[in-house]
């Protein structure tokens, strides 16, 4: 079942020709409208996160997450707990793409002075140096990087609601670190 990653990155001129690919594709049809909505029906109020780099543990209350990334104080518990672990499994997947997380801020001996409770993705290309680094992602984004690696036509959001994926490309463009094309090209 599971899948190979290809052993090394993508250049980012191929990445590029997928998404004009993606975006010169017919439409999916028949997208889900979402039915499922999935809550933790009691989010626990503290959450221990260990590190997969230092293998330190750092205690969490529930209050700790408030960030512009959350909608609510439980955040943290929901990165930690919910998200994470689905944002590593999605980035095991990827068949083409070669992309990590950076968690190191959730980590206080990794970052003793992380004020920002998120984490970050790098993204490698063939023949570049340097990772492409993005702050402030979501599982969201976890998950339109995966469709797109995956070939999908659509994306399917936190309730299990389908858009075309054609809609997310100008995200899925900051994630990969691929230039904005004029004002026509999303
Ligand atoms: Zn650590």
């Amino acid at each position: 079942m599971a899948r190979k990653r290809s052993p090394s990155p993508p250049a980012r001129t191929t990445v590029e020709a997928r998404v004009q690919v993606l975006i010169g594709a017919p439409p999916p049809k028949d997208l889900s409208m979402g039915a499922m909505c999935y809550r933790m029906a009691r989010p626990p109020d503290r959450v221990e996160y260990i590190c997969p780099a230092c293998g330190e543990r750092t205690l969490y209350p529930k209050s700790a997450g408030w960030t512009a990334l959350f909608s609510d104080a439980s955040g943290i518990v929901q990165l930690i707990e919910n998200d994470l672990p689905e944002m590593r499994r999605r980035l095991g997947l990827l068949e083409s793409l070669h992309v990590s997380l950076d968690e190191t801020n959730l980590c206080q001996a990794c970052s003793p002075n992380a004020r920002d409770l998120s984490v970050a993705l790098q993204v490698e290309y063939a023949d570049e140096p340097r990772l492409h680094r993005v702050s402030k992602v979501t599982l969201d984004d976890v998950r339109l990087i995966q469709e797109f690696d995956a070939g999908a036509d659509r994306h399917c959001g936190p309730m299990g609601a389908e858009t075309p994926l054609t809609k997310k490309v100008k995200r899925l463009r900051k994630l990969l670190g691929l230039p904005e094309k004029g004002r026509s090209g999303q």
